[in-house]
């Protein structure tokens, strides 16, 4: 599983989200900053910036 962390690029934030695929895990983000964070206009950058912030989620991925 791929896991990004809010915390990771939004200071303070708790929220986090797994999927298969980075693809997903960057859908789920973008909405996140939509709803949760009000930003109407996801930029190129941040999509960099959720991507270069996944990682392996180690817990789940030892099957
Ligand atoms: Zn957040």
């Amino acid at each position: 599983m791929r896991l990004f962390e809010c915390g990771t690029l939004v200071p303070g934030c708790q929220w986090h989200t797994r999927a298969e695929e980075d693809a997903e895990v960057v859908r789920r983000t973008v909405e996140h900053m939509r709803t949760a964070h009000g930003e109407e206009i996801i930029r190129e950058n941040m999509i960099e910036n959720i991507k270069a912030r996944i990682r392996n989620d180690e817990g789940a991925a030892a099957a």
